[in-house]
Formats: C-alpha cells, sequence, structure tokens
C-alpha cells in the first residue's frame, strides 16, 4: 500500500503542480484541504523557511502523516527583493494574484528590461510526525515582463520570462514549468529522501 504524503497547502494550484512533479514516486499525494478539521497555519514568519517550517509542522501534527509545506515566492532585484515573503498578499487584502500583478507592473512603470531581473524561490520542509525534519530549497531566475501574457500556472507567471525562454511562465503551460520552476528544482532534491522514506515504511 502507498504511504501518504499530506500537502500542507490549500493552494489548489500548488498542490496540483506537486502532485505531479511527484507523480512517479510510491505516495499517495493528499492536501490538507481534504481534512476539514485542520485549522489554517498562520504565515507570519520572516523568512520563506520559517514559514514553510511552520506550516510543514503544524500540519503534521494536527493529521499525524508524513507532510510536505512549501512557502514561495517573487523576488524582485530592482525592489530590493520585494514582494519576497509579502508575494501573496502584495496587492492587499483579499488576496488577488490579479491585484498583485497590476502592483507589481506599476511599481516597476519605467524600469527598463535589463533592470527588471527577479527570481522565484520556493522552501520546502518535510516533517514527519514523529520529529524527522528536512528543508530544502529551489530557484528559478528569469525577469519581469513588460505586460502580462498567457493563461496557465497561477500568481506572478503571466508575468515572469523564465531565463532561456521567449515566453512567460503561464505561456510555457504545466508540461514545462513542472520541469523547470523552483517548486520543481526544490522537489527534486527532495526525491532521493521521500524514495528512503517509502521503502522503510
Ligand atoms: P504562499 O502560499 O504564502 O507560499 O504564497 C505564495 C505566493 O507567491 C503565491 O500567492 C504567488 O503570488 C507567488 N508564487 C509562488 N509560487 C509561484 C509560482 O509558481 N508561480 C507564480 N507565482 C507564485
Amino acid at each position: 500500500m502507498k504511504r501518504t504524503l499530506v500537502i500542507g497547502s490549500r493552494n489548489a494550484h500548488k498542490v496540483a503542480e506537486i502532485r505531479q512533479i511527484l507523480q512517479d514516486l510510491p505516495f499517495a499525494v493528499v492536501s490538507v484541504a481534504d481534512f476539514p478539521d485542520v485549522p489554517d497555519v498562520v504565515e507570519d514568519g520572516e523568512t520563506f523557511e520559517a514559514n514553510a517550517v511552520k506550516k510543514a509542522r503544524e500540519t503534521a501534527a494536527a493529521v499525524q502523516q508524513l507532510t510536505l509545506a512549501d512557502d514561495s515566492g517573487l523576488e524582485v532585484a530592482a525592489l530590493d527583493g520585494a514582494p519576497g515573503v509579502y508575494s501573496a498578499r502584495y496587492g492587499g487584502e483579499p488576496r488577488s494574484d490579479a491585484r498583485n500583478n497590476e502592483k507589481l507592473m506599476a511599481e516597476l512603470a519605467g524600469v527598463p528590461q535589463e533592470q527588471r531581473t527577479a527570481r522565484f524561490r520556493c522552501v520546502m520542509a518535510l516533517v514527519d510526525p514523529m520529529g524527522a525534519e528536512v528543508v530544502v530549497e529551489g530557484t528559478c531566475s528569469g525577469r519581469i515582463a513588460l505586460e502580462p501574457a498567457g493563461q496557465h500556472g497561477f500568481g506572478y507567471d503571466p508575468l515572469f520570462v523564465v531565463d532561456g525562454y521567449d515566453q512567460t511562465m503561464a505561456q510555457l503551460g504545466a508540461a514545462v514549468k513542472n520541469r523547470i520552476s523552483h517548486r520543481a528544482r526544490a522537489l527534486q532534491e527532495l526525491k532521493n529522501v521521500l524514495n528512503k522514506m517509502a521503502q522503510s515504511s
């Protein structure tokens, strides 16, 4: 029987990406959204790592299963690394990808192409309810486009042109994104650990 891996995120886009990237591993991947009694984790950390570890620990304790949590965001060089850990709520509450993208466009108005460099960062924490913890990180470099393009993905994908490509992440689509993204790179680091855990359970 496959061991269960709980994804400590209610973001359906993230969960779908993680599920696809891990599809060859011997785990049944489920979301914390499938556990209606588990309360939301307050993301009040000042770093991606602090938030990822907090989400994974609290969720693993609540569901008593191996749990993987992702905290991720966009760092723009010309904005001194903003929106960073505030990526999800950059445009204010309630959270809206459209408002976040509008604010990013406004903040970068007049900034020329060559100064629009950015990277996506993803920190993932894997926590076993018995206490074992592994933390990994993945990044994906690119630049912020002058205008949005593409329909795939989520968040800042329509504005993020990946290094080595002439298209935004939202134009490239899931098959390419799930090979080259910050999330894919972080998960690549975790695959060996997960395979060993599957064999020993
Ligand atoms: P978190 O749920 O607190 O980790 O927030 C992540 C936020 O960062 C999302 O709401 C997006 O705005 C942004 N983000 C993270 N990963 C991606 C991605 O793969 N594509 C586009 N935006 C992303």
